[in-house]
C-alpha cells in the first residue's frame, strides 16, 4: 500500500539507512491491527539509544512479536512510525531494512540449500569469509554441530535439515543474524532453546566483540529482563512502562507479578 509522506508526496524507498554503528530506533505512536477493527497496537511509542539492549515483556498475546514484525518493516503500521537513525522506514526499501536489522523470529525454518546458503543468503553477506561465518557459529553454540556434519558448511541442509533438533535450528538462525553484523538485533523469542549463558552472550557479549549492535529481545527469563538496560513493558498492546527493572519492579504492579511468576520459573 503506498503511503504520503509529511510532505504529501508517495514514498517508494528512496532513503539509505547509515552503514555503521548502533541503530538509534524510535517508534512513534504506534497503530496495528491484523483485521479492521480489531487492534493489537496501539499508541506504541518509545526510544531505544544506540547500544542498548532493551527486553520486551508483557503477557501472551501484549503485541510483543507483531512489534517485532513492526520493527524490520515485515508488516507496515496502520499508524505512526517507526524510525532508525531518523529515517522513517516506509521511506526505505525492505531490503535496505533487512540490510540493517536483523530479526530472529520465534518459528525458524531452513532453506534448502547448504549450511553456508543458509546462513548467508538473502542477508546480503554472501560472500563473507568462511572465518567469519565460523565465527557466528561459535557465537551462537552452533559451531560444534555443524563441525560434526559431513561437509561442514557445504553440507546440504535438505539433506540433514530433518536431524537437527529444535535447537539447533534455533542456533543456526542466530548464527544467520550475527554473521551480517547487524546493527539492529531483533530477537523473538529466539533463545528459548539455549541455555542461559548462552543467551546472555548473545545478547550481551555482543558488546565485547567487535562491532557493536543495539539490541531489542523479547524476553522471558528474569536473568535476561534484569540485565537489559531497559525493560519496555507492554500489555493488551500498549506500552503500560518502560524504564530499568529495578524501577517497573518497584512502581508497576503488573510488571512486577509477571516477572516474579518467571523467577519461580
Ligand atoms: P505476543 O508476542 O505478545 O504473545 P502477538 O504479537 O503474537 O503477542 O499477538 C498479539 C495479538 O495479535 C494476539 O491477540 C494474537 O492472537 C494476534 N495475532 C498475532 N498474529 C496474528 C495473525 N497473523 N493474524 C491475526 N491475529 C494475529
Amino acid at each position: 500500500q503506498d503511503v504520503l509522506n509529511a510532505s504529501g508526496s508517495m514514498e517508494f524507498g528512496a532513503a539509505r539507512l547509515a552503514a555503521d554503528g548502533p541503530a538509534r530506533v524510535e517508534v512513534h505512536d504506534l497503530a496495528f491491527g491484523y483485521l479492521p477493527g480489531a487492534p493489537v497496537l496501539s499508541g506504541v511509542g518509545f526510544d531505544v539509544r544506540p547500544g542498548r539492549t532493551v527486553a520486551l515483556v508483557g503477557p501472551t498475546g501484549a503485541g510483543k512479536s507483531t512489534l517485532t514484525q513492526l520493527l524490520v518493516r515485515l508488516v507496515d503500521p496502520d499508524e505512526g512510525r517507526v524510525l532508525i537513525d531518523g529515517v522513517d522506514l516506509r521511506q526505505v526499501a525492505r531490503g535496505e531494512v533487512s540490510s540493517v536489522a536483523a530479526l530472529v523470529p520465534q518459528q525458524t525454518f531452513l532453506f534448502d540449500d547448504t549450511v553456508r546458503g543458509n546462513l548467508t543468503l538473502g542477508t546480503g553477506a554472501d560472500d563473507v569469509p568462511d572465518e567469519k561465518v565460523w565465527a557466528a557459529l561459535r557465537l551462537a553454540q552452533a559451531e560444534g554441530f555443524v563441525s560434526a556434519l559431513p561437509k561442514n558448511l557445504d553440507t546440504r541442509i535438505g539433506e540433514r535439515g530433518a536431524t537437527l533438533s529444535g535447537g539447533q535450528r534455533q542456533r543456526l538462525a542466530l548464527a544467520r543474524a550475527l554473521v551480517r553484523d547487524p546493527r539492529l538485533l531483533i530477537l523473538d523469542d529466539a533463545t528459548s532453546s539455549v541455555d542461559a549463558q548462552v543467551e546472555s552472550r548473545i545478547l550481551f557479549g555482543l558488546r565485547d566483540g567487535s562491532p557493536d549492535s543495539t539490541v531489542i529481545v523479547v524476553a522471558y527469563r528474569m536473568a535476561t529482563i534484569a540485565l537489559a538496560d531497559e525493560v519496555v513493558y507492554l500489555e493488551q498492546g500498549r506500552v503500560v512502562d518502560h524504564g530499568a527493572h529495578d524501577e517497573l519492579l518497584a512502581r508497576c504492579e503488573g510488571y512486577r507479578n509477571l516477572v516474579t511468576a518467571y523467577e519461580r520459573e
